[in-house]
């Protein structure tokens, strides 16, 4: 992937003037991901566990109950919605919930459960008695903070004297105040501040300490430097936790070093493939022949929703002017809006309010929008040598095998880029159909 390097501004978007492709904002993207989820995603794969200690028996929960959690968090569980645990938390609440504490390195795409787990886990040992910080947990920016912490609050709406402190930049605090609340939500360079120059928190009484988003955590500059630093000043006895929705080696060393005796639980992600999409391309030549040759087809066939990738903002803006003025109900998303921008632009789309939805490559990312049937790629993705990029081709038009619907997808392609078309079909080993755009009938 592309390395961030543009730290997001405070409301989520990103100082980015490059009008070519947008920067990959592991950050923003997460807090899309989450203003915009509404369900768990599903895993057709096995969670695999690693022990510490492989000769302890190896426990799972098929029910809440089970936990023997406190009534008023039961309550809270139940309030969410929540029947019974996801396929993560089967394997992870018993292990977090231990006694003694175990430490735990968990990853899964993120719609898996990860922050309801950790939620639960912090609510579950703190003691509303004790008026001082007993769980601390770091994230990357403001606003992911923001979200956990309304996890905790709704999950904890009837713990009724466990409260909740947000140790983010901008929110003052006056150096000596003590704090009374018991849990601690934070992105690194605050909470460090807070910990060792304002003396605010004393690391040595926190009891669970998470580390979450720990993938973004280590793509923004000095976070590792500043988690490692308070992680070090935390007593033997405190049960460390951090999750990850990818692992790449940085994230798997970072993880091994900072997490003590771990367990480890991995769910591995629901691959995409292209069996049930049928693909086909449409010869042009340039791009108002591109859009004309997207009419027939939109004239063609009925088309419930469809989402048409562009590969540059330019051009994505240039359609949407176009295919507004011919009367379509279109929107643009794009990488200079803000991230609730976004996430309202695809919530319209996905409520059915627009039926087209015209972006680039890295808006669109992780986004699934279960019912569109149509993808266009309005340009075939490329990489900066103009070779084409397979894997963007695959998470615009996959779909996963078991849980994903039949689609259809077609590529506008320049007579000169018909080679990358063909490199593509090699590399997927899977048949990619011409279409006459005056003879919609070829499509079957
Ligand atoms: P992650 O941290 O892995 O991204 P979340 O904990 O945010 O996942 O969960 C994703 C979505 O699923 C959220 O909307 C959350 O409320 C919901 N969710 C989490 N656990 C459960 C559960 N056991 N049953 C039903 N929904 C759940």
């Amino acid at each position: 992937g592309i390395k961030n390097t543009n730290v997001p501004n405070l409301d989520g978007s990103i100082n980015n003037t490059d009008d070519d492709e947008d920067v990959v904002d592991l950050a923003a993207n997460s807090l899309l991901n989450k203003l915009i989820r509404q369900s768990l995603v599903e895993s057709s794969h096995l969670v695999e566990v690693l022990q510490k200690d492989p000769s302890s028996p190896l426990y799972s929960v098929k029910t809440f109950e089970e936990l023997r959690l406190k009534e008023e968090l039961l309550k809270g569980i139940y309030a969410m919605g929540f029947n019974r645990p996801s396929k993560i938390q089967e394997m992870a609440l018993p292990m977090m919930l231990a006694h003694p504490p175990q430490n735990l390195i968990a990853q899964s795409q993120s719609g898996t459960g990860k922050t309801a787990a950790f939620v639960l886990a912090m609510l579950s040992r703190v003691n509303a008695l004790e008026l001082f910080p007993q769980c601390l947990c770091l994230a990357p920016t403001y606003e992911l903070a923001l979200q956990t912490g309304r996890v905790v609050e709704r999950m904890g709406k009837f713990c009724v004297d466990v409260q909740v402190m947000y140790a983010i930049r901008g929110n003052q605090i006056s150096r000596g105040t003590n704090i009374t609340k018991q849990i601690i939500i934070g992105t690194p360079g605050t909470v460090l501040d807070w910990c060792f120059k304002r003396k605010l928190i004393d690391l040595t009484k926190i009891r669970v300490f998470v580390l979450d988003e720990a993938d973004v955590m280590i793509d923004t500059q000095g976070f590792s430097d500043q988690s490692f630093r308070i992680q070090r000043a935390l007593p033997s006895e405190c049960q460390m936790l951090l999750f990850s929705a990818t692992f790449e080696d940085s994230v798997w060393q970072f993880a091994e070093r900072i997490i003590p005796d771990p367990n480890i639980i991995k769910l591995r992600k629901e691959e995409l493939t292209l069996n049930n999409i049928r693909q086909y391309y449409v010869l042009c030549g340039d791009r108002k022949n591109k859009y004309q040759a997207l009419c027939n087809i939109y004239g063609g066939i009925t088309i419930g929703q469809a989402i048409i990738f562009c590969q540059t903002r330019r051009n994505a803006k240039w359609l949407t002017v176009e295919m507004m003025q011919d009367g379509h109900q279109v929107s643009l998303l794009s990488g200079e809006l803000t991230v609730d921008q976004r996430a309202s632009i695809i919530q319209r789309f996905r409520d059915g309010k627009e039926k087209v939805l015209i972006t680039t490559n890295v808006c669109a990312r992780g986004i699934d929008v279960k019912q569109v049937t149509v993808v266009v790629n309005f340009d075939l993705p490329v990489n900066q040598l103009g070779e084409p990029n397979y894997e963007t081709y695959l998470h615009r038009i996959g779909r996963t095998g078991r849980f994903g619907k039949k689609g259809l997808a077609f590529n506008m392609i320049e007579v000169d880029k018909l080679p990358l078309l063909m490199k593509i079909q090699d590399h997927f080993n899977s048949s990619i159909k011409q279409l006459n755009p005056e003879d919609m009938d070829e499509i079957e």
